[in-house]
């Protein structure tokens, strides 16, 4: 294949700027700016032998195509004007996981999923669900039947869609979850639903329609991209997500459990094993980790910890005990330590201060609203911004001035916090590699809501938070005037790889165009938005979930679909992901979502066997 490769450049280039032209809209894309895009393939060449040193990679996790539409319509009144649109490379990215697959498989009748062997288009059918995700794939009719059907199971092994009565017993959903996608990306092996970096029981698992947990094999983790490129590169890795710290998708980069919802040791009755917070801070040990899940109730006399991490960790980090220290609200009692630091830009300041006695340390950071356990960012912040009797505008100072406003870190501060320590960390040990993920956890939790506003609210900070990743990588440290790429930065776009991509689809949201493609809803315009008793409607399309809306804006589910995501990502490492385009789905520009593994992989250099 390799070989081939080359003599489809031009051809995979050309598709990709037709997908753009699609994407953007005849009447926005000018000539000049297509011709800056072959620019941009051009100067790729030339850094073609560079090392990438750092890989940043941006989740919004259940977000599709039409959210991102959705948000840029609101802030912009244009389809296409989020940060990250304006990113030079593109393509589509499939996301089913080894349950989807075998869910296929056992409705064709066909064996279920093998590394070896499998089929793509068995899990992903571009004839039936689109080339492209929608709005790019307008002319596959069939999509909505494709992307909403799913696998009933009626009893235990004798399942017939045919002659299933109409009180099935259950209705599986034919896509991926958050763990199964994060592993994916994380490890470039499909598992199934629930298992966090860990092999999957294989024919025997969910697929049957028994516990996710039957059949998962005992001590089969899968090793992460940050333990590949620890092993081989001596590198640095850490996550920050809005969404509590150890949750799938962060959790699949940096720990291994066989079930998502291990937080930790004696969480749950079920499982005495090692948990997802022991794996991550007694194994794999990322240097930096931020996100939601401070402990509940850990003050107060009588109550135990609850939610995310246990108490013996938390009162290890607290009494430096451990390699870590801890940023967070400022709470002690009952025994417990407060955190080391209460801002994560105090702490970063003073790890990487060499007179501190935490200098060099690795850093956790927990935040939280509801509780402290909540996401820190989305759900509780800039809900109120869209919620209140004024819309949000994409200035509002409130935000803008203080990125601890109310003691909550937005994700845009937290990532270049998390920046700042690696680079300084790589800077101090040769230029060491490092890798970085940042995931807008409750994208995903707003569109289970089927809640527009708060989508909204949750894509414009991941907006926010791309745009300021780029401008970092522009001008690192130099200051608001620089904002040029400089190859003297020691971070810059010839040794940097930036990605920005979902999970997986979720809630198949549709907005209403009129003939010529032109969204109804315009800048700074919202549905009208009516809750709803729960459930209403179910099965149905469009769904009405826990809303109604005007008819400017659709919901077709209440859980994830096997829709394509969007990938962009600029910086001479882009290149590893172009070459992975059309591999597996002939005459595309989908990647799948382990080949972004391997694009990452690539682009550091790791031997992958
Ligand atoms: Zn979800």
């Amino acid at each position: 294949m390799r070989k081939v490769w080359t003599s489809l450049f031009v051809i995979l280039g050309l598709m990709t700027l037709f997908a753009c032209q699609q994407f953007f809209g005849e009447k926005t894309i000018s000539s000049t700016k297509a011709i800056q895009k072959l620019k941009v393939s051009q100067q790729k060449a030339v850094n073609l032998f560079e090392d990438i040193k750092y890989v940043i990679l941006v989740i919004g996790d259940g977000m599709q195509l039409e959210h991102e539409i959705a948000a840029s319509q609101y802030l912009h009144g244009t389809p296409a004007g989020l940060s990250f649109h304006q990113l030079p490379f593109k393509a589509h990215m499939s996301t089913w996981d080894a349950t989807t697959y075998n869910r296929f498989a056992w409705i064709k009748g066909v064996e279920p999923y093998n590394p070896e062997t499998f089929t793509p288009g068995l899990a992903y059918d571009v004839f039936a669900a689109g080339l492209s995700p929608f709005p790019l794939n307008k002319p596959w009719s069939k999509e909505t039947e494709y992307l909403l059907q799913r696998a009933v199971a009626y009893g235990e092994n004798d399942f017939n869609l045919e002659t299933a009565p109409k009180d099935y017993k259950k209705k599986f959903y034919l896509c991926t979850d958050s763990a199964a996608a994060a592993t994916a990306m994380a490890t470039g092996r499909k598992t199934e639903a629930g298992n966090i970096s860990w092999d999957y029981g294989g024919k025997d698992g969910a697929a049957y329609g028994k516990s996710e947990l039957d059949g998962d094999p005992e001590n089969a983790p899968f090793k992460t991209i940050c333990e590949i490129l620890k092993e081989q590169k001596d590198g640095f890795f850490g996550t920050v997500s809005t969404v509590p710290f150890d949750h799938a998708t962060p959790a699949a980069f940096i720990s291994h459990n066989s079930d998502r919802n291990n937080f930790y040791k004696g969480r749950n009755p079920w499982y005495d094993g090692k948990g997802l917070a022991e794996s991550i801070f007694y194994d794999v040990q990322p240097d930096v980790v931020i996100g939601g899940g401070f402990p509940k109730n850990f003050d107060k006399k009588g109550s135990k910890f609850s939610g995310y991490i246990s108490t013996d960790i938390y009162d290890r980090i607290t009494n430096n005990l451990t390699d870590y220290v801890m940023a967070g609200p400022q709470k002690s009692g009952n025994g417990h330590y407060a955190p080391q630091y209460k801002t994560i830009a105090e702490a970063v300041s003073d790890i990487n201060n060499t007179h501190s006695r935490f200098y060099q340390s690795k850093l956790v950071a927990l935040y939280g609203k509801k509780n402290w356990t909540g996401p820190f960012a989305s759900n509780g912040k800039y809900t109120r911004d869209f919620e209140g009797t004024t819309p949000m505008n994409s200035t509002d100072p409130l935000v803008e001035s203080d990125p601890m406003e109310g003691g909550i870190p937005n994700l845009e501060h937290a990532a270049i916090q998390a920046i700042k320590l690696l680079l300084y960390r790589s800077a101090l040990n040769n230029d060491k590699p490092f890798f970085l993920m940042v995931e807008e956890g409750d994208i995903d939790w707003a569109n289970h809501d089927n809640n527009y506003r708060w989508m909204l609210g949750t894509v414009w900070e991941m907006n926010k938070t791309v745009d300021a990743i780029c401008r970092y990588i522009d001008s690192n440290d130099r200051g608001e005037n620089a904002n040029a790429s400089n190859a003297n930065d020691r971070m810059n776009w010839n040794n940097t790889l930036l990605i920005v991509t979902a999970d997986h689809s979720n809630s198949y949201m549709r907005l209403k165009r009129d003939a010529s493609g032109n969204i109804f809803l315009g800048k700074g315009q919202l549905p009208i938005q009516t809750p709803t008793k729960a459930g209403t409607g179910k099965g149905q399309y469009p769904y009405i979930g826990n809303f109604t809306y005007s008819d400017e804006v659709r919901y077709g589910s209440d859980y994830h679909t096997n829709e394509l995501v969007m990938v962009y990502a600029k910086g001479a490492g882009a290149r590893f992901l172009s070459k992975y385009q059309g591999t597996w789905y002939p005459k595309t520009n989908i990647i799948d979502n382990t080949q972004l593994f391997r694009a990452m992989a690539d682009a550091f250099q790791l031997k992958i066997n």
